[in-house]
């Protein structure tokens, strides 16, 4: 008799809500049903939706760098109750996982730690190249570089990350294809960025001198070149945090070509625009930058076509100060995302709902494309016999809103503070063992396995 049954729910399989039940023998999905499933547990799904569960291809929770913000117990509790399964660990640190051993030892710590299970993005930079086969093997999901320099007081979580100039970008790209797997890049022309900042000074202060120091342009340059190295050299590239159409639609030109390159969007830019950065006034502060309502729909209209492979929480926690002040209050915006893993479902989910795409569009964004794009298809990523029994449930009739109260990130704050949506997590099973049962994250912390790419 099989372990467990989840009958009664509306199943997303390849692509279509079937009334299926699923049936979980040792950690597996082993069967789909039209007809009800007798196992020694059931789950009563009547009324919800069942679909894989999510991979947040894209997290900074920096362990073990600053425990006060964030490690990965509560990292990978929060995604546990965001319904997200899988999580890609950053190399981001205090000494960045540009080596075999950091990575090895990255590695034993997320195990030690984890909640649901993880992959592991490797650091590529000039110091490191070197150490780029010995990662692949050690099963780096892929290799990510920054084409701008740290971010001001960071340096140490940056190190051997930063690719500055064109004798440094084509060296790693070189070295990245030889590795075969994926080079993910951020792309940002930073010297425009503090050009601008410099011309704008006299004009503009807090966030709207931020935004305005970073027009379209400053993606729209570095994603054209990594195109170029992407059809020149052959290296497949994957654009980090795409934020502009223009990039989006470079993007896809060169995919239409056969160039391997792919992009994937956050949360940010799919439920945040320009006015709501002024709004949040310091808080305002996302790197990159989220941009005007017609760019934020347009780019949920390229996750609609497959332009952008996969939406991702590029969660990174910080305290209101790091975002306002910058970090150390070097009056710099610390970096990046917003720990969103958490509310990376639902509120994608949500927001696909209310501009009338469908929640179909934000999981297939969630689950299959980051699982086919990264190397995990068929194991993670799907609903089908023989995949793990990785899965989440959802209730898309209800109302919540969401607080930084209820948060299991220790940021314990959001920009999301009061939003309601309608779609919220009632279980999320991480290879048949239920980890977050719609009030608490039961799964044990350590209970999460490596996640290996393509080359381990
Ligand atoms: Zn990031």
């Amino acid at each position: 008799v099989a372990d467990l049954a989840i009958n009664g729910g509306e199943a997303f399989v390849s692509g279509r809500w079937l009334p299926l039940n699923v049936e979980i023998t040792d950690g597996r999905i082993s069967a789909l049903s039209r007809d009800l499933i007798s196992a020694s547990r059931t789950i009563d799904a009547g009324g919800l939706k069942v679909i894989p569960g999510v991979i947040d291809s894209h997290t900074h929770f920096r362990a073990p760098a600053h425990p006060d913000k964030e490690d990965f117990a509560s990292g990978t509790a929060a995604a546990a109750a965001g319904g997200v399964t899988t999580i890609a660990e950053m190399p981001m640190a205090d000494v960045a996982t540009t080596t075999v051993a950091r990575f090895e030892e990255r590695r034993r710590l997320l195990e030690k730690d984890a909640v649901v299970d993880f992959a592991m993005i490797a650091g590529a930079g000039v110091e490191g190249l070197g150490e780029l086969a010995g990662m692949a093997r050690a099963g780096a999901l892929c290799f990510k570089s920054f084409l701008r320099p740290s971010y001001p007081g960071r340096e140490a979580n940056f190190g051997g990350l930063c690719v500055t100039n064109d004798r440094e970008v084509f060296a790693t790209a070189s070295a990245v294809k030889e590795t075969g797997l994926i080079w993910s890049v951020h792309a940002e022309n930073h010297d425009i960025v503090e050009y601008l900042e410099d011309q704008l000074a006299g004009t503009k202060s807090g966030v709207e001198l931020f935004l305005d120091a970073r027009p379209e342009l400053v993606e729209v340059e570095p994603v054209s070149k990594v195109a170029l190295l992407a059809e020149y050299l052959g290296v497949p590239v994957h654009v980090v945090h795409v934020t502009s159409v223009r990039a989006a639609d470079i993007i896809a030109h060169a995919r239409v070509r056969g160039v391997p390159i792919s992009g994937e969007v956050c949360l940010p830019h799919l439920v945040l625009n320009t006015e709501d950065a002024i709004r949040l006034g310091g808080l305002g502060h996302l790197s990159p930058r989220v941009r005007d309502e017609d760019e934020r729909i347009e780019l949920w209209h390229a996750v609609e076509r497959g332009t952008l492979t996969s939406i991702c929480s590029d969660h990174a926690s910080f305290s209101k100060d790091d975002v306002a002040k910058g970090w150390k209050s070097t009056g710099k915006p610390a970096a990046g995302g917003i720990a969103g893993t958490e509310h990376l479902l639902p509120l994608t989910a949500d927001e696909a709902v209310r501009l009338g795409l469908g929640l179909g569009v934000a999981v297939e964004a969630l689950t299959e494309r980051p699982a086919k794009h990264f190397g995990l298809w068929p194991r993670k990523g799907n609903l089908l016999p023989g995949a793990d029994a990785d899965i989440t449930l959802l209730d898309d009739s209800s109302q919540t809103t969401i607080t930084g109260d209820a948060m299991r990130s220790k940021a314990k704050w959001t920009v999301f503070e009061g939003r309601e949506v309608g779609v919220r997590v009632t279980t999320t099973l991480s290879r048949g063992r239920v980890v977050f049962d719609g009030a608490q994250v039961v799964g044990p912390v350590g209970g999460g396995n490596f996640v290996p790419g393509a080359g381990g």
